[in-house]
C-alpha cells in the first residue's frame, strides 16, 4: 500500500516539475499538486489510523477522480488515454476482484461514451514531445506496479506454502515427544498395509508399552515423566532404521511400522530396542526404565485393526510374561495377569 501511493506520489510530483517547466500546462500541473497533496493526507491518515482497506478504497476514489479530471482537461489528446490502464491493476490489486471489476468496468464503460459523446468537438493532436513522454511514463508505471504485483503475490504464494508445511508437521506430530503423532501412524500404516498388499511386501508391527510408568510418575511426579517419555523417545528414535516410522500411540505406548520386515525381522528389531532402553542410562540417574514390547507380521488378509490387534495381544503377553520382553501376538488374546 505504501508502496503504491509513492509511486503515484512519484508521478504526480514528477507531472507537476514537468508541465509548469516543460510543458507550460497549469491546469494539469493543478491537477497533478491536488493529487499529490491528497495521497499526502492518505499517507497521515495510514499512519494514523493503520486502516490498510479504508486507505485503499480513498487511494482507488483519488485516482478515479484525477483521472475523470484529467480526460476532460486532456481534451481528447489522445495519448492522455493510456493512463487508463493503471485503474484497472490499482483497483484489482488494492480493492480486489469483485470491487475492482465493478470499479474499472464502469468508469471504462463511462469513459468510452464520454470519448463518443465528445469526439467530434475535439481538435486533432500531433504525436510530440509531451505525448511521448506520458506514453513512455505511463508504460513504465504499468511496468512497475505489474512487477510490485507479482512480487506480492509471491510473497503471499510463499508465505503461505510456509504456513502450509508449519501446519502440516504440527498436524502431523506429538507435541511432546516430537514423534509421529496417533493419527499420522494411522494414515501411513494404511498407506504401508495397502502397499504390502499390492505389492506382496512384507510389514511388521511393533507396540511398545514402558513397563511400571504409574509407579515413575508417582515416586518423582509428571514433569519428570514427561522428561523421561521425551527422552525414551530419543532412545527409540536411535535405534530404529530409517525406513521405520516411530510415532507415539497414546500416553506411554509407543508405535514401530517397520516395512519389508517379517515375524523374524519383528522380533529382531524388538529385542534391539528392548535391549537398548534396558541399558540406557537416563540423564537423571537413579532413573531406570524397561519396555514390553508386541510385535505382528503381516499377512494376507489383515487390515488395520487385526494386524494391530495382534501386535497388541503380544503385548499383553509380554507383560503377563512379567514384562521387559517381547511376544509374537496371536489372534487369540491373552488374558492380562
Ligand atoms: P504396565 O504398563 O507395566 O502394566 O504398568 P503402567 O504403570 O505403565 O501401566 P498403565 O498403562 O496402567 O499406566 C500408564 C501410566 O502412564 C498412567 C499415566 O499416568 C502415565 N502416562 C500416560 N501418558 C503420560 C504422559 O504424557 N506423561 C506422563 N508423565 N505420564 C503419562
Ligand atoms: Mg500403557
Ligand atoms: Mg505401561
Amino acid at each position: 500500500m505504501q508502496n503504491i501511493q509513492f509511486i503515484l506520489q512519484l508521478y504526480t510530483g514528477l507531472f507537476v516539475v514537468l508541465n509548469i517547466f516543460l510543458f507550460d500546462y497549469l491546469w494539469m500541473a493543478l491537477t497533478n499538486a491536488i493529487m499529490f497533496s491528497a495521497i499526502v493526507v492518505l499517507q497521515i491518515d495510514l499512519r494514523k489510523n493503520l486502516n490498510i482497506e479504508r486507505s485503499a478504497r480513498m487511494l482507488i476514489g483519488i485516482l478515479v477522480a484525477f483521472m475523470a479530471v484529467y480526460f476532460v482537461i486532456a481534451q481528447g489528446r489522445n495519448y492522455s488515454f493510456i493512463w487508463f490502464s493503471l485503474l484497472p491493476l490499482l483497483a484489482f490489486f488494492l480493492l480486489g476482484l469483485r470491487l475492482g471489476l465493478y470499479v474499472s468496468g464502469s468508469f471504462l464503460a463511462a469513459l468510452v461514451v464520454f470519448v463518443i459523446w465528445f469526439a467530434p468537438q475535439w481538435p486533432s493532436y500531433a504525436i510530440n514531445i509531451p505525448a511521448i513522454f506520458n506514453i513512455a511514463l505511463a508504460l513504465f508505471a504499468v511496468l512497475t506496479i505489474s512487477r510490485h504485483y507479482e512480487k506480492s503475490r509471491e510473497e503471499a504464494f510463499n508465505f503461505l506454502a510456509r504456513r502450509n508445511s508449519e501446519l502440516e508437521v504440527l498436524a502431523t506430530t506429538d507435541p511432546l515427544t516430537q514423534l509421529n503423532n496417533r493419527s499420522h501412524l494411522d494414515d501411513v500404516l494404511e498407506q504401508e498395509l495397502n502397499r504390502a498388499q499390492r505389492h506382496q511386501h512384507e510389514l511388521a508391527v511393533l507396540i511398545l508399552d514402558t513397563d511400571h510408568f504409574k509407579t515413575l510418575n508417582d515416586s518423582y511426579g509428571h514433569i519428570v515423566g514427561d522428561q523421561v517419555l521425551k527422552e525414551l523417545s530419543q532412545v527409540l528414535l536411535s535405534h530404529v532404521r530409517s525406513s521405520d516410522i516411530l510415532g507415539r500411540w497414546g500416553g506411554e505406548e509407543f508405535l514401530v511400522i517397520a516395512p519389508d520386515t517379517d515375524e523374524d525381522g519383528a522380533v529382531e528389531l524388538a529385542e534391539k530396542i528392548r535391549i537398548a532402553v534396558a541399558e540406557h542410562r537416563f540423564t537423571d540417574e537413579k532413573l531406570h526404565l524397561t519396555v514390553s514390547i508386541g510385535c505382528a507380521a503381516y499377512s494376507s488378509e489383515d487390515t488395520l485393526i487385526t494386524i494391530i490387534q495382534r501386535a497388541d495381544n503380544g503385548l499383553y503377553q509380554a507383560k503377563h510374561d512379567g514384562r521387559n520382553c517381547t511376544r509374537l501376538g496371536k489372534t487369540t488374546r491373552i488374558p492380562r495377569k
